[in-house]
């Protein structure tokens, strides 16, 4: 479905965004992801995603500092010279409620899920404007359509993604560029896993599917949205929660 795409996918190493890049990987798309620290499991997943016989880049960067952002996508465009899917992951939880939120932990998040977004759709889109072509998918959550006591940053920023992505959806569609918004429900990944059991089960109860996603079943989202077969989608939200949320 991808063969011969070059995709950035930032957060790809661990959970979700891992998952993203070995199914692009495997339906054929070159990837090139960020880093914060390598490590052998960062390296494991380069050669797991060369062995679909793509290529495969992975930079140092954190997406939170537009510097560290503008040299990771250049580098990216002079490897790959086109630009044609970004994947926006990245993200960080750093929970509580608003009476005992520190000012620190609530600009953290939006820094990294929100602006981090900001930053690399701003560097891609000038690439995917004079190609006219690309797609933008960008990965908030549930929490930021129907909030979530404790995650008021989280909600914030994964409500801000949503309205930053209708925003450049329209201001993109005409240059042939897609930009749409995959909101994952609770997935088993590390974001998750330390929730206590009362809480799981209490998450469970409230899914219809009563079952907790995997993050393949959220990459099969993002590849579809990756290819030609989701041309004439864009601005939307959609849901991969089990039903958890119906809006
Ligand atoms: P994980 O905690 O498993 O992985 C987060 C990824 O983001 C890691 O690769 C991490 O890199 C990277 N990352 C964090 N901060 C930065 C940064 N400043 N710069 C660059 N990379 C960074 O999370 P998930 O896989 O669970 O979540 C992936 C996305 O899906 C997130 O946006 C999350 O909000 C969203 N989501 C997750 C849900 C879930 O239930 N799991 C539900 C709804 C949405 P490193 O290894 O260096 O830390």
């Amino acid at each position: 479905m991808l063969k011969g795409k070059n995709v950035i996918v930032t957060g790809a190493t661990r959970g979700i965004g891992r998952e993203i890049a070995l199914t692009l990987a495997q339906n054929g798309a070159n990837i090139a992801m960020n880093y914060r620290n390598l490590n052998s499991e960062v390296e494991d997943l380069i050669n797991e995603i060369k062995s679909f016989g793509v290529d495969a880049l992975a930079i140092k960067c954190d997406v939170s500092i537009t510097e560290e952002v503008d040299n990771f996508v250049k580098e990216v465009k002079s490897h790959y010279n086109t630009i044609d899917v970004l994947v926006n992951n990245a993200g960080i939880t750093k929970d509580g409620l608003i009476l005992r939120m520190k000012e620190e932990d609530f600009d953290d998040v939006l820094d990294v899920n929100l602006k981090g977004t900001f930053n690399t759709t701003k560097s891609v889109s000038s690439i995917m404007v004079r190609q006219k072509y690309g797609k933008i998918i960008n990965i908030s959550s549930v929490v930021g359509i129907a909030g979530n006591a404790g995650q008021c940053n989280y909600a914030a920023s994964k409500a801000g993604v949503i309205g930053f992505s209708k925003s450049v959806a329209r201001e993109l569609a005409s240059r042939n560029i897609n930009v749409n918004v995959v909101a994952p429900g609770y997935i088993n990944t590390d974001m998750t896993k330390n929730l206590p059991d009362k809480v799981k089960e209490e998450i469970i109860k409230s899914i219809p599917m009563k079952k907790i996603g995997d993050p393949k079943e959220v990459a099969n989202l993002v590849l579809f949205l990756s290819s030609n077969l989701s041309d004439y989608i864009t601005g939307q939200v959609i849901n991969v929660d089990g039903g958890m949320v119906m809006a």
